[in-house]
């Protein structure tokens, strides 16, 4: 059997099927299609040097825009993370993200969304 070294069919995918595929923090959802899929991948939920970031139930399937939405997050806010469950960590960076996400839909509908007529 094929053994794969990459995030989506390799290390990634018991990670990605725990979640059903889908982005914990927008919701897209990688079974729709081929091209959502391929946008998958694995968020940490704890900063470099923590003894948990590594362990796969603190690692998450987002979507590549989520994952990278608020890339200085674990150094920003001043938050701590000891002490939260994983779904709680979830909860704590899916706000950041959600305002990331907010601003970007604004430049989309101002700028790259057709004008309905
Ligand atoms: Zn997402």
């Amino acid at each position: 059997m094929t053994t794969f070294t990459d995030s989506l069919r390799g290390y990634g995918h018991r990670i990605y099927q725990r979640d059903n595929y889908t982005c914990r923090y927008c919701g897209a959802d990688g079974r729709t299609s081929f091209e959502v899929w391929l946008t998958l991948s694995v968020d940490h939920l704890l900063p470099k040097g923590h003894p948990e970031r590594d362990n796969p139930d603190y690692m998450v399937t987002a979507c590549n825009f989520c994952n990278t939405a608020d890339n200085h997050y674990f150094t920003k806010y001043g938050l701590t993370f000891d002490g939260l469950t994983p779904d709680q960590l979830v909860e704590l960076r899916r706000e950041k993200v959600q305002a990331v996400r907010d601003k970007y839909k604004e430049f989309w509908e101002e700028n790259v969304k057709p004008a309905s007529e």
